[in-house]
């Protein structure tokens, strides 16, 4: 990668749980980018910008060591990154640009399920098998436990039975793979997300007006996810009960109807879901042609 080129760098997870949503979310912000499944750099074709795609590991570092220019990576990801590179005296600075939307896990401490557990205390003395050194010793360091790690780069959840270690500290999200061996989630040790960050050193003029198009972009993106448009017959009697049952109802347009003037067109945008529950209301009470429509982009 030319660290002088004019081409904004951006890099993403290659293949894995990031990806999609990162492509996605680029995507969504007007970038066009023709994958190839074996290239390495994807170009856009409309905008002075190229994917970098690698593994999430490695994104931190080419971040820190201002390779790139921004990257998507899990905070988990990074956070460990940081750590570890603090602890080796290499440069662990960079600029956190948006917490993004997807990526949501937790890293936990999880026991075999027959042990007797009170408590982090318990793991005093005893071995934790992680995939995350430096985050679980912070972890262990502020609770003032001392136990020592058995770093596995995968396949973490059978170390106890395999007898390596007598707990483990994994990423968890639903649950399923812990109970498949055997073991209970005890402490969140880290909740993560997605991060949008990019490299400590200012960006270049023509980059960094790509950047200042890029955030507004993306929270539009992303408020328009959290968001619905809600549209609805209502009786012109009803209004101040419909705009009770509504949820976040302030402001909504009211539009006269062409064939009656007992009922109004509301429409308005809702940061919360319309549930089956409100709409069976809305109906009893005289409300028709209940629409919720998904939002595709926001400006303000
Ligand atoms: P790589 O080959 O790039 O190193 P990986 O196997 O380390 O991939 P993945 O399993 O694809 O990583 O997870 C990538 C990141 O996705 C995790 O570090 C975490 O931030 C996030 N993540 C983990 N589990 C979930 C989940 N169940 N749902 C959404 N995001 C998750
Ligand atoms: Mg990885």
């Amino acid at each position: 990668v030319d660290k002088s080129s004019s081409r904004l760098t951006i890099a993403i997870q290659k293949s894995g749980r990031l990806s999609k949503e990162s492509i996605g979310l680029l995507q969504a912000c007007g970038f066009k980018f023709s994958l190839h499944e074996a290239r390495l750099l994807a170009h856009s074709s409309n905008q002075p910008v190229d994917l970098l795609r690698v593994r999430d590991d490695d994104i931190p570092g080419l971040i820190m060591d201002g390779v790139v220019d921004l990257g998507l990576v899990g905070e988990n990801v990074l956070e460990e990154a940081r750590l570890e590179r603090v602890a080796t005296n290499l440069p662990s600075e960079f600029e956190r640009l948006r917490a993004l939307d997807f990526g949501q896990c937790r890293l936990s401490i999880a026991v075999p399920k027959e042990d007797d557990y009170n408590g982090i205390a318990d793991l005093n003395s005893k071995r934790i098998a992680t995939t995350y050194p430096y985050l679980l010793q912070s972890y262990l360091q502020r609770q003032g436990v001392k136990a020592s790690n058995a770093v596995l780069t995968g396949s973490v959840e059978v170390a106890p039975r395999a007898g390596l270690a007598d707990a483990v500290c994994d990423l968890v999200s639903t649950g399923a793979t812990l109970e498949a061996n055997g073991l209970v989630e005890k402490d969140i040790i880290f909740r993560s997300q997605a991060q949008l960050i990019q490299r400590p050193e200012p960006l270049s003029a023509v980059k960094q007006a790509i950047v200042d198009q890029l955030l507004p972009r993306i929270d539009g993106v992303q408020m328009a996810r959290e968001s619905k448009y809600i549209m609805l017959h209502a009786p012109v009697s009803a209004l101040d009960k419909v705009a009770d049952l509504l949820p976040g109802a302030e402001r909504p347009t009211i539009l006269p109807l062409s064939h009656t003037d007992k009922l109004v067109a509301v429409h308005m945008v809702s940061t919360e879901t319309l549930f089956w529950e409100t709409m069976e209301e809305l109906k009893a009470i005289g409300c028709s042609s209940i629409l919720v429509l998904p939002i595709e982009k926001m400006m303000g």
